[in-house]
């Protein structure tokens, strides 16, 4: 269920950071929620982002890392995907708060006279519409766990912590507690943990009038009991409620950690609540263990766009891709490693860096740059039977290159890339035409879930029968509101949801000609109005050369990987 209705008294845990940002506040509001989700209470995360930008969808993906995408379009921070794969739930877009919806709706609603003559301030009517919000995204849980972005201090972070203040006072102090995630540096000059950082962080907060609960310190080791004792004396909170989050090779190994010092137990019983009952984390772990003790190995290459800001590296880009091949490895006892390639890379010396590699991965992408090196590493792919997993644009260029290579149609483009193109075989189409032809290039894309129906006798269909999708998908479509999204589905066939964000799709006036040449459109979405659109395509005879519109890594957890994934995995494994 994308969001619950019921009735339920709500607790909330807000989590916020101390001393410096990147220390993992995503990962351990996620954890926080499984935690609370395992010991019996239903819980849901929320992410505050104190940025002006309305959503995430303008961001520049070396800006912030990657933008999620909900089952209701929303275009998120990646800290949801954080909560959805932890949590296993689908977690809609009123989960993410940002500075620039909450000014908006109290200008909005003041230039509408909703404040009936009253002066519009900064306090109070910010933090009451912030509160607004958490209510509203909380509504129907029990459990709600509200992570502010930035650090304690930074000014953005204000009316939010105001707001925290608020939320306790009008909810009662059982009903809100707050966990302060820290970072203690070991300088290397000392070698010495150092908690100064920690207790200036607490006495930042402490202006607020805000007093953690919980202290989590992200550190390179756990504390030992000096450092749990100096914190207690120094920043008044009993060496209990200090927990350690020592550094992870794996981010599923926080929950775990955190339960070895009782975090829940002691979040209970400060919000009052009894067990509901007694955490089971057997499956967790063993699918931890896939991850950790891998049985078997492998490298995928990932070839793609965003990775350089300066001299640094950013990965984060594509965490969601990243994470997908986790899950699914966990699933296969497998460990993935990714060589990360830029395709630039492969334009100016060629594809010898595919060489080492057991598959390849050309994942979504907006803009020229890098394109015609994904086309010569998905002919490689193609050529050398090497599996190939096609995400969004991956698919939009595998078919540019069939169409090149194979269809004799060597100009053939898509339209993103060369807009007089004879050969679009990647278009924008109906609707969205419309739009960008008076150059709007805002409310565009096709975002959120859309129904897929699946050719029967389809690799597609079989790796979504086998990891048991199909039958999950058939509960949540009954649970999508809003028709566009369904579309025309044949309620006899097999219909997957998946998540999209895009602007192009592939020219149906080429359909016949592809699949004429050998290519096979496992799956498809049919709209309200219009011709059908292509969602997955696959080659037969080839070992795995599956490509798909979609992103199925925005439906990827721990717990229940994404389809292709574990196709894609499965079939390097067989090979
Ligand atoms: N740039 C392509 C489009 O807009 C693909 C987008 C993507 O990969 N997410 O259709």
């Amino acid at each position: 269920m994308l969001y619950s209705t019921e009735k339920v008294n709500t607790k909330y845990i807000v989590v916020v950071g101390g001393v410096m940002s990147g220390v993992g506040k995503g990962i351990a509001t996620a954890s926080i929620a499984r935690i609370m989700e395992n010991y019996g209470y239903s819980s849901t995360a929320i992410k505050i982002d104190p940025y002006i930008n309305y959503d995430a969808g303008t961001l520049r993906p070396t800006e912030h890392g990657e933008v999620w995408v909900t089952d209701d379009g929303g275009e998120i921070d990646q800290d949801l995907g954080s909560y959805e794969r932890f949590l296993s739930k689908d977690i809609p877009k009123r989960n993410n708060i940002t500075t620039g919806q909450i000014y908006k709706r109290v200008i909005d609603r003041e230039r509408s006279g909703k404040y009936l003559g009253k002066t519009v301030q900064f306090i109070p009517h910010i933090p009451e519409e912030i509160i607004r919000r958490i209510e509203e995204a909380s509504k129907g849980f029990e459990v709600a766990i509200i992570e502010i972005g930035g650090t304690i201090g930074d000014y953005e972070n204000i009316p939010y912590l105001f707001a925290v203040k608020s939320l306790s006072r009008l909810e009662g102090r059982d009903n809100v507690a707050v966990v302060m995630l820290t970072y203690l540096p070991i300088p290397s000059h000392i070698n010495e943990m150092k908690t100064k950082p920690a207790q200036q962080a607490i006495r930042q907060l402490s202006e607020h009038a805000i007093f953690p609960d919980i202290i989590l310190c992200r550190a390179k080791a756990p504390l030992d009991r000096v450092r749990k004792g100096k914190i207690e004396t120094y920043a008044n909170i009993e060496a209990e409620y200090v927990i350690s989050a020592p550094d992870v090779d794996c981010v599923y190994e926080v929950p775990l950690n955190f339960e070895k010092e009782n975090l829940g137990k002691k979040l209970l019983k400060r919000l009052r609540l009894p067990a509901k009952q007694k955490p089971d984390w057997s499956g967790w772990r063993k699918l931890l263990k896939g991850i950790t003790n891998p049985e078997k190995k492998l490298r995928v290459a990932m070839v793609c766009k965003y990775l350089d800001i300066g001299e640094f590296s950013l990965k984060d880009s594509y965490i969601s891709v990243s994470q997908a091949l986790v899950d699914a490895g966990a699933r296969e006892k497998v460990g993935v490693s990714i060589k990360w390639i830029d395709a630039k890379d492969i334009q100016e010396s060629g594809t010898e860096c595919l060489e080492d590699v057991d598959g390849i991965i050309v994942p979504g992408g907006f803009g020229s740059s890098g394109i015609q090196g994904k086309i010569e590493a998905i002919r490689y792919a193609r050529e050398n039977n090497i599996p190939y997993l096609g995400l969004c644009l991956g698919m939009q260029l595998a078919l540019v290159e069939f169409a090149r290579n194979v269809m004799c149609l060597p100009d053939s483009n898509s339209r993103e890339f060369d807009p007089e193109n004879i050969h679009p075989i990647v278009d924008y189409l109906g609707e969205q035409r419309k739009i960008l032809e008076k150059e709007k290039f805002g409310a565009t894309m096709r975002l959120g879930a859309y129904a897929a129906q699946l050719k029967r006798n389809s690799k597609v269909a079989r790796w979504y029968k086998e990891t048991g999708r199909l039958e999950k998908d058939r509960e949540r479509l009954k649970n999508i509101k809003e028709n566009f999204r369904l579309g025309v589905i044949d309620e006899k066939e097999p219909v997957v949801l998946e998540r999209h964000r895009h602007r192009y799709e592939v020219n149906p006036d080429y359909i016949s000609d592809f699949e004429e040449s050998g290519v096979i459109f496992s799956g498809f979405h049919r709209p309200l109005q219009g011709k059908p659109l292509m969602e997955f395509m696959e080659l037969p005879n080839h070992p795995f050369f599956v490509a798909t519109q979609a992103h199925p890594e925005f439906k990827s957890r721990l717990e229940d990987p994404a389809p292709l994934f574990v196709g894609f995995i499965r079939s390097i494994l067989s090979k």
